[in-house]
């Protein structure tokens, strides 16, 4: 019999029955391993609720308070990785030491969380006109949303989570319904590190559940990632309620080999960065950019290494690659394989066939060379483990090229020429570049956040930018009669000036 999942509020799993439910996979055997309930307008309406509930005492919890659970919920997860990891294996399919990197990126976000009391500090301006003091303060929105993806099922709840009850938020998450076992986990976690019940509500579902999160009017804010089309659809449908949304799309990220790159350096990243979590991560490098003349050169050493590169059920330690999420995306991504053929492009390695026993949904890693631009394989996000090789003959062409792609999230520039770096790190128009760094994915202190259709809204996640979604200023002007000097001076019509 398969486990049955369900939706969590105000600290206790529902118990009503469901109208919908969906089915979660075990990737590497194709089976059904769980039966998930998918929300409608009542549950989340119950869980807006339950966060609302809890928001006024969340609010006035000291900052002491508040930072204290989230000490605490950091050690726990950091003593519950190993079983985070494996329950991420099981659901998405990504091997377990990517899934344990996943969740040691989201501990950063905690920790980052931890310092609220330094990031809330107001400002404070003493006598800002005779006997008037003016002091500012960051207050919390009240009921935020979060609406997660299904490739990173712990880390990207964690982009927002912490940051968002750190400033004294409360919150309803919606986890991907492919993998929704996670967000379940860290919600247990954090009420076990002090979090009360109703702070952080989780709901699981569909478009229906989506929909009446962004149609309630007591939910203040959304914070959303997953592909361009919804978040567009997201921010739109968010911003025209009145609510404040930052929505992240999705991405083809571009790594540009100029010619005096370390190009065995470059072609170890270029395959890590590709075919990591099989393709399906938004920071995954799905276009390298060989730049005159190291074409062959480069595409011979990144052959050789795709070859060597063992695919296998993510529990298996050996395994580097595991399968796809779900059947549906499996074809999908091999359909592109058969597009990029019809289009011309070169196929220097085919992963149609990854000769895998059983039932998973396994791609072996594939490899285009001599695309062009205007090839499927090249406009679309595959998010899958196709790797693209498109020529340029400079620089200046390569960096053309990533300009006029309509994503913006992460690119790299490999070289050991740091005025040619500069050049590339000046121009390109993308949220996140690494020089000689293929995932830069900034560390939890910056903020993370791509251009163009990558994200909507001008708050990039996590870091500073998360404090400054999840708060609002208040700036309060004060005189004190007592004080000397600060008598009000009777009626007077004039617009204040300051003396
Ligand atoms: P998705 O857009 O299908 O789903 C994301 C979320 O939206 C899920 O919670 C899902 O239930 C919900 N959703 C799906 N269809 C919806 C609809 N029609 N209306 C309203 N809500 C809907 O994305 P996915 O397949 O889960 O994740 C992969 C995508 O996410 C890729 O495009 C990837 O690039 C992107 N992503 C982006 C970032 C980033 O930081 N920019 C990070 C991770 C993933």
């Amino acid at each position: 019999m398969s486990e049955h999942i369900t939706h969590r509020i105000a600290g206790k799993s529902w118990f009503g029955t469901a109208e919908r439910t969906g089915e979660v996979f075990d990737p590497a055997t194709g089976t059904v391993q769980a039966h998930v309930d998918f929300a409608g307008t009542a549950e989340v309406d119950e869980a807006v609720r339950a966060a609302a509930a809890a928001f006024p005492a969340w609010r006035d919890t000291s900052l002491a308070g508040r930072t204290r659970v989230l000490f605490r919920f950091r050690e726990l997860l950091a003593q519950r990785q190993d079983d985070l990891a494996r329950l991420i294996t099981a659901e998405h399919g990504k091997v377990v030491s990517d899934a344990a990197g996943e969740v040691a990126r989201a501990l950063e976000n905690v920790e980052y969380a931890c310092s609220a009391p330094q990031l809330l500090k107001g400002e404070f301006s003493e006598n800002a006109s005779t006997g008037v003091d003016v002091h500012s303060t960051a207050r919390p929105l009240g009921v935020v949303g979060v609406i997660s993806p299904f490739n990173f099922p712990a880390m990207v709840p964690l982009w927002f989570v912490p940051n968002a009850i750190a400033c004294g938020n409360t919150v309803v998450l919606k986890p991907s319904e492919k993998d929704p076992s996670a967000s379940l986990l860290i919600a247990e976690l954090l009420a076990e590190a002090g979090l009360p019940d109703g702070v952080l509500n989780v709901v699981h579902g569909d478009k229906a559940a989506v929909d009446a999160m962004l149609d309630h009017p007591g939910v203040e804010a959304v914070s959303f990632v997953g592909s361009t089309p919804i978040a567009r659809y997201v921010y739109e449908k968010a911003t025209a309620a009145g609510k404040r949304c930052q929505a992240l799309g999705g991405a083809k990220n571009h790594m540009a080999v100029l010619p005096d790159a370390d190009l065995d350096g470059a072609a170890d990243a270029a395959v890590s960065a590709g075919f990591g979590s099989a393709g399906e991560r938004c920071m995954a490098v799905s276009v390298v950019v060989a730049v005159d003349p190291i074409g062959d050169e480069l595409v011979a050493k990144l052959t050789e290494r795709i070859a060597g590169l063992r695919v296998g059920d993510g529990r298996e330690p050996d395994s580097e690659m595991g399968p796809l999420v779900t059947a549906a995306h499996r074809e999908r991504v091999a359909s592109y394989i058969d597009a990029g053929l019809d289009a011309g492009a070169t196929l220097a390695v085919d992963g149609r066939e990854p000769g895998i026993d059983g039932g998973g949904f396994w791609l072996g890693p594939t490899l285009f060379d001599r695309v062009r631009p205007e090839m499927p394989i090249y406009t679309d996000e595959i998010f899958g483990p196709v790797l693209s090789v498109v020529r340029a003959a400079s620089l200046d062409e390569a960096v053309e090229l990533i300009n006029a792609n309509h994503y913006g999230n992460g690119t790299a520039v490999f070289t050991g020429d740091g005025g040619a770096a500069r050049r590339f790190t000046g121009e390109v128009e993308v949220g996140m570049v690494g020089v000689n760094v293929p995932i830069p994915v900034p560390v939890g202190y910056y903020s993370f956040g791509g251009w163009k259709d990558s994200l909507f809204g001008d708050s990039h996640a996590y870091g500073p930018e998360g404090f400054h979604f999840f708060t609002r200023r208040k700036v309060v002007t004060s005189r004190w009669p007592s004080t000397a000097g600060a008598a009000s001076g009777g009626v007077n019509l004039r617009f204040p000036g300051n003396t």
